[in-house]
């Protein structure tokens, strides 16, 4: 029998630790997904499956995962690896400053810490790329520790049952959110409650369309009681995007163009790209031309546009980027751009890891007849 009391301070029901804990592990014992990290305690393949699954879909980042652990099977292969190749194994899943994170959270845990994660959450935290989630998430799926693994998924169950109407991207929620998740955590089994949460939130208590009439949970949830379930969790300021225009150029030079890598503090760090220019707005025809005349990089060269591509709309989560890529032949190099791009056929593109958005319009335009060897 659910025991149910009423917390008049916080004006929500709660229940009794003990029987949300043994509720949930119960639905999970019937519903949980098969998935490659959950039959391991290695915190390493763990440690990796965390980062891979931040803002990617399991099903989208299970092949990465695959991918990943095959070319680096240990934390030792992965720290003594080239930058480069951890890139080109994340090439395409996004949020390119996880896998770079990653890799120097390896190199950290070889330099001081003899290779071997550490085995408590506080310490973990002091890895880099091990933020709150995922150490909670290595320290309890791997050592047993009780500390709840606090993401969109807790803090959507959380809010539903127990009614929690503070803002999710606010101050106060996190520790809010995480105390309530730690009264609930067992202390006997921290691992499968934190599993169990992820995977309520995937499959019973959805973002949209939860499964509430057969919710093991309904006869006491806060929202499904008051009509709440699409209320709740509350979000405060949406992020607007913001815009921002990329001009990229493919330069063809007796059948070779040029890429650089990107180091700036900016998106896509340690991607390669095209020589590219900025602009603070879409630039009409006219000033398309002017602009492409006074490009420092094809100073004193002769340059012949060959195409010009269809704005091209790309979304992240914090931008909205309109590209536009323009191919053009060139008959001598500047030494400007000799001596910071690198020269290479189109056909050796694929060896560099590029940006979705570059990639995508290779694979969606013939580009490759624009790059034919002249002798
Ligand atoms: S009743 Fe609905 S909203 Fe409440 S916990 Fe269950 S699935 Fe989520």
């Amino acid at each position: 029998m659910l025991k149910v009391k009423f917390d008049e301070k916080k004006f929500f029901f709660c229940f009794d630790t003990m029987d949300f804990s043994s509720i949930l592990l119960k639905w999970y014992a019937s519903n949980a997904r098969e998935l490659p990290w959950r039959n391991t305690t290695d915190p390493y393949s763990i440690w990796v499956s965390e980062v891979i699954l931040q803002q990617t879909r399991v099903a989208q980042g299970l092949p990465y995962y695959y991918r990943f652990m095959e070319r680096f099977p240990t934390l030792q292969v992965l720290a003594n690896a080239p930058l480069d190749d951890v890139m080109r194994v994340w090439q395409g899943l996004g949020y390119y400053t996880r896998a770079r994170n990653l890799y120097y959270g390896a190199r950290q845990v070889m330099d001081e810490f003899g290779g071997r994660l550490p085995s408590t959450y506080l310490q973990l935290l002091k890895i880099k790329g091990l933020g709150p989630y995922s150490a909670a998430a290595v320290a309890s799926f791997a050592f047993g520790e009780p500390v709840p693994a606090v993401d969109g998924n807790v803090f959507r169950i959380l809010a539903r049952l127990f009614g929690v109407f503070t803002p999710i991207d606010s101050q106060a929620a996190r520790r809010e959110f995480f105390n309530l998740a730690q009264e609930l955590i067992p202390h006997d089994n921290p691992g499968a409650f934190n599993q169990a949460i992820i995977d309520y939130g995937a499959l019973q208590c959805t973002p949209k369309s939860p499964q509430c009439s057969i919710c093991p949970f309904s006869e006491f949830c806060y929202a499904f009681q008051n009509n709440l379930v699409n209320s709740l969790p509350i979000k405060g300021k949406r992020i607007i995007p913001r815009d921002r225009f990329f001009y990229y150029f493919m330069i063809s030079h007796q059948g070779d163009t040029f890429i650089k890598k990107r180091t700036n503090r900016d998106i896509w760090h340690s991607l390669y790209e095209f020589p590219m220019v900025e602009q603070s707005k879409l630039l009409n025809s006219e000033e398309l031309v002017k602009m492409i005349s006074g490009v420092e990089l094809f100073q004193g060269a002769e340059v012949v546009v060959l195409h010009v591509s269809d704005v091209i709309k790309h979304k992240l989560s914090h931008l909205n980027i309109w590209a536009t890529f323009i191919i053009l032949e060139i008959d001598k190099p500047p030494y400007i751009l000799l001596s910071n791009y690198i020269k290479l056929s189109v056909n050796q593109l694929h060896n560099y890891s590029l940006p979705r958005l570059i990639d995508s319009y290779m694979a969606a335009e013939p580009v490759e007849q624009y790059f034919i060897k002249q002798k």
